[in-house]
């Protein structure tokens, strides 16, 4: 059972219209879930269409709603359409006692009453224990076999507040299941970062359904993540779910999207970072064989295996990079690029293949044409002086020194540095356009610059994380092509 749509809807400050239920419902039902709890019918008049809207979709998996231990919830759901019900009674004394203010025999009465209404009605019906993990055992025990008794068609064991432990959880589970002959589900919570251990302890011991969400979503620390559950099943235990596993990472990206809800980058399987390698070393290791740093390819969860490169970009990684951008480079560039890599790297940027691409035309431009280097420069600058700028560069070898002034400090590097060259060429500045590339203010700057000479125009760039080494960066680089000849 997946219950994204109801108990991964409970997530703090989640609220899914109608049609965004229904993406996912059909998305859901695409992947092969077999139940999808698709709300709480008597929460408003809003999630009554939606729930509708999803029951009349004709999907193939069983369309269920939430219910409470009250013939006017079963009323709602059957406004609805739904094929069945998760009806959920409370069975922990706290439960009973302390919210509901009742005692355990008048819970059974109520249980017992709804049950047989929602039967009489046609529904599937699921009894759910709420806080089971913390009820006393013989008398959820009786309460589920008088469920049965009245009608139900399954039991669900709810750890409410998250606090089962494997054993504990394997426990439970086949004594339920030898006890009861209808199908166990299991509903948990995340509350210790043991959702998906519990859940997979409880179909070991017989439980026969899992009530899960994607991503994990749901109350407080979440529930039970599908994605999770159906690839430790289908991958560690070799067991067919059924469901459409390379579908899982566009189902996350849906629900994530529709939600409004993060995927942490380090979250398994389907988290940014689940299938992206960065170290240099186990780059090498993947250039061999895939498996050295890879649990399962990502193909199988739709995704794809990313490279990227940073502070631990070595010569192999960025070899393979530059490879599958198709340029091929001597090692006195692949040292460069790589130093500049690391530089971005180095200020917790991931260098992206668009961002690599810039980095490798600059470089490469700038030892294919050398007249011109750019040795350093000093800028002045700031609301009450005038942006000044002295640039030393070396030009056929020689020491070049000159200052200028500008409109702000960019002018004025650009205008020290055709100052500079002003004996050797006139060079006009023709357009001048700069961008980040991936965003953010560490986000690597390109530069393009228009320059021309005796009515020669040339287009060249620069990439650096400082936008006025960018500019020098790019203008030093025209100035050295209007030189060539
Ligand atoms: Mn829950």
């Amino acid at each position: 059972m997946d219950t994204t749509l109801r108990d991964g809807e409970q997530t703090p400050g989640v609220a899914l219209n109608a049609e965004e239920k229904l993406w996912i419902a059909r998305k859901l039902d695409e992947i092969g879930v077999s139940v999808i709890e698709a709300g709480s019918a008597i929460t408003s008049e809003g999630e009554r269409e939606a729930i509708k809207a999803v029951a009349s979709e004709g999907l193939d998996a069983e369309i269920c709603s939430y219910c409470r231990i009250m013939e006017q919830d079963v009323d709602y759901a059957l406004e609805c359409d739904v094929d069945s019900i998760h009806l959920v009674a409370p069975v922990s004394d706290l439960h009973i006692n302390v919210k509901l203010k009742k005692d355990r025999e008048t819970v059974r009465q109520m249980s017992m009453d709804t049950i047989q209404y929602a039967k009489d009605h046609g529904l599937i019906v699921e009894f759910s224990g709420e806080d089971a993990s913390r009820a006393d055992r013989d008398f959820l025990r009786s309460l589920y076999i008088d469920g049965v008794d009245a009608g139900a068609d399954r039991v669900c064991y709810c750890d409410t507040v998250g606090l089962l432990v494997p054993e504990i959880t394997r426990e439970v589970f086949s004594d339920l299941s030898s006890v009861l002959d209808v199908p166990v589900a299991v509903h948990c919570h995340d509350d210790f970062g043991l959702a998906v251990a519990n859940t997979i302890a409880a179909l070991g011991a017989g439980a026969r359904e899992a009530h899960l969400t994607i991503n994990g979503i749901g109350e407080r620390a979440g529930n039970t993540a599908l994605e999770e559950v159906v690839m430790i099943l289908e991958w560690l235990y070799n067991y067919d779910t059924g469901i459409t596993s390379n579908e899982l990472y566009r189902t996350s990206r849906l629900v994530s999207r529709l939600t409004g809800l993060p995927v942490s980058a380090n979250k398994s399987l389907v988290g940014a970072n689940a299938f992206t390698h960065e170290a240099g070393i186990h780059v090498h290791g993947l250039l061999a064989d895939t498996s050295t740093y890879e649990p399962l390819e990502p193909e199988i969860l739709g995704r794809e295996r990313k490279i990227v490169l940073g502070k631990h970009a070595g010569k192999s990684s960025v070899t393979l990079a530059l490879k599958e951008l198709g340029l091929d480079v001597d090692n006195a560039q692949l040292g460069e690029i790589l130093s500049r890599v690391k530089q971005l790297g180095d200020h917790g940027k991931h260098v992206t293949d668009s961002d690599l691409q810039t980095i490798a035309d600059t470089v490469l431009n700038i030892y294919r044409e050398s007249r011109v280097k750019l040795e350093d420069y000093t800028i002045v600058s700031g609301n009450k002086v005038m942006p000044t700028a002295s640039v030393r560069l070396s030009v056929d070898g020689k020491e070049v020194i000159e200052a200028d002034i500008g409109d702000g400090p960019v002018d004025a590097v650009l205008n020290g540095v055709r100052k500079a060259v002003a004996d050797f060429a006139d060079i006009q500045l023709e357009e001048y356009h700069v961008d980040a590339i991936t965003g953010g203010t560490d986000a690597l700057v390109e530069v393009l610059v228009k320059l021309s000479r005796d009515g020669k125009v040339v287009t060249s760039r620069g990439a650096r994380t400082d936008i006025i080494m960018a500019t020098s960066e790019a203008v030093i680089n025209g100035i050295n092509q209007l030189m060539q000849n």
